[in-house]
């Protein structure tokens, strides 16, 4: 089973990634978490990376490619994987196509989680208020929202042009979120 899954901040991407890895048993590989790690081992790809991440800008599209293409053909990913913040701009889902068609690979859906902007917002506001960080006010959180959403338009439209696009609600108890996801699945 390959996977990828997109998602707005806050909308309990990396729980249902967590659990789509364990119904099915494949590898959830986050780039984020894969940059973080290179960074931590003082890597060429992790010094490379860090100038740009630091700077909150994107790690050039090279760069990300040649990592997915070296982690999904290591061994944790022979019964599927789940991409999670990957691809994020059309060359990256350009350049994984032609990585999975030369592996061999058939991508199975892309798992899209949606909900109500305004949900959205109360969630991370209250949970901000919880942790005792409130600095994100609803202003900075909506916008986050919308950069999510104007960046990521142009991949839903690359993905369900090719009839692999899922929606999912992403709103409601993290279990029946799953179901859900399972069901669009079958
Ligand atoms: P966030 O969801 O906060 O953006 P991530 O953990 O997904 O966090 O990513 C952290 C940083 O890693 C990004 O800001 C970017 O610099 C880099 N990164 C992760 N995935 C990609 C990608 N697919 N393309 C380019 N850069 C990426």
């Amino acid at each position: 089973m390959k996977l990828l899954i997109m998602g707005p901040p806050g909308v309990g991407k990396g729980t249902q990634a967590g659990r789509i890895r364990d119904y099915f048993d494949i590898a959830h590989l986050s780039t984020g978490d894969i940059l973080r790690s290179e960074i931590e081992a003082r890597s060429s790809i992790g010094t490379e990376a860090k100038t740009y991440m630091n700077a909150g800008r994107l790690v050039p599209d090279e760069v990300l490619l040649k990592i997915v293409q070296e982690r999904i053909t290591k061994p944790d990913c022979v019964k599927g994987y789940l991409l999670d913040g990957f691809p994020r701009t059309i060359p990256q889902a350009e350049g994984l196509e032609k990585i999975m068609t030369d592996l061999d690979h058939k991508l199975a859906a892309v798992i899209s989680l949606t909900a109500d902007e305004n949900e959205l917002v109360n969630r991370l506001v209250k949970r901000g208020q919880d942790s005792g960080r409130s600095d994100d006010t609803p202003e900075i959180i909506r916008n986050r929202q919308n950069i999510y959403w104007e960046q990521t338009a142009p991949l839903l439209d690359f993905y369900r042009s090719k009839g692999v696009l899922r929606d999912v609600d992403g709103l409601g108890k993290i279990a029946e979120i799953t179901d859900r996801i399972l069901n669009v699945l079958k």
